[in-house]
């Protein structure tokens, strides 16, 4: 009886370990090399965020968030019932499990800057992808994915500031969890010329509590306009301090000769 104990015991050991490490490999996207070789260097952000309040708003903003409400924001349901119900409190909005993502009633239309400010658990559960996952979605380009990344290792195309899946982040700059952090997201959209002809693809750059994390990477930025959704995958992720700029981009000319 104590041998068949140990058994199943030896066994639940070694599946936990080996579903850990499918999920840092993303069921073996990733070689366990690959990890090792192409892993962010993590890099210790200036620490313009502070904690205790979010940063100021520039004059221009279009705001999303400033931690009273969520009345710019709709939730899955239809009709009457479209309500974001994710919890509201001390300033910041959190993750409500289950209850799906939310997104911005309006979208804003043309090249943008976006700023979010999002904060992990202070208590670290889980690992890998399953560790303060959330993401943030602008309209037409990948998921910025949120993640807890501070000493959290999982596949570089899948921890914080990567493009989920498409990008990896070109540094780690995560601060601990129950840290506020900041993200600023440029958005250029695609330009056509009126033959159709495209003559600026769309890109979105992305800063990581001030740190440069992905630079004019073409993904994404077909859509003309777009709004800001929120990912609910199970972790109390907090944000506050939301909000949007129009930016007006000429496209890229070639330089006078
Ligand atoms: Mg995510």
């Amino acid at each position: 009886m104590k041998y068949r104990y140990l058994l199943a015991a030896t066994l639940f050991v070694g599946f936990a370990t080996l579903q850990a490490q499918e999920s840092v490999s993303n069921a073996g996207r990733w070689t366990k090399e690959q990890i090792q070789n192409e892993r962010p260097a993590v890099v210790t952000p200036p620490g313009h965020t502070t904690d205790a309040k979010p940063g100021a708003m520039p004059s221009d903003a279009i705001v999303f968030f400033d931690g009273k409400d969520l009345s710019k924001w709709k939730g899955r349901g239809k009709g009457e019932d479209d309500a974001a119900k994710w919890q509201v409190k001390d300033g910041f909005m959190e993750v409500v499990r289950g209850t799906g993502a939310i997104q911005t009633r309006d979208q804003v239309e043309g090249d943008c800057q976006w700023h979010i400010e999002w904060c992990t658990p202070a208590e670290v559960k889980g690992n890998s992808q399953g560790r303060g996952n959330s993401g943030v979605f602008i309209g037409g380009y990948p998921e910025v994915q949120v993640l807890d990344s501070f000493q959290n290792d999982t596949y570089p195309d899948g921890q914080a500031s990567s493009l989920y899946k498409k990008s990896v982040t070109l540094v780690n700059a995560s601060r601990g969890p129950g840290k506020w952090q900041t993200y600023d997201i440029i958005c250029i959209r695609e330009k056509k010329d009126a033959a159709g002809k495209v003559i600026q693809p769309g890109s979105i750059t992305v800063l990581h509590n001030g740190i440069v994390t992905q630079f004019a990477v073409q993904e994404g930025g077909k859509a003309v306009s777009g709004g800001l959704s929120l990912q609910d995958h199970g972790n109390p992720v907090r944000f506050r301090n939301i909000w949007a700029r129009k930016l007006v981009v000429p496209p890229v000319k070639a330089p006078r000769k």
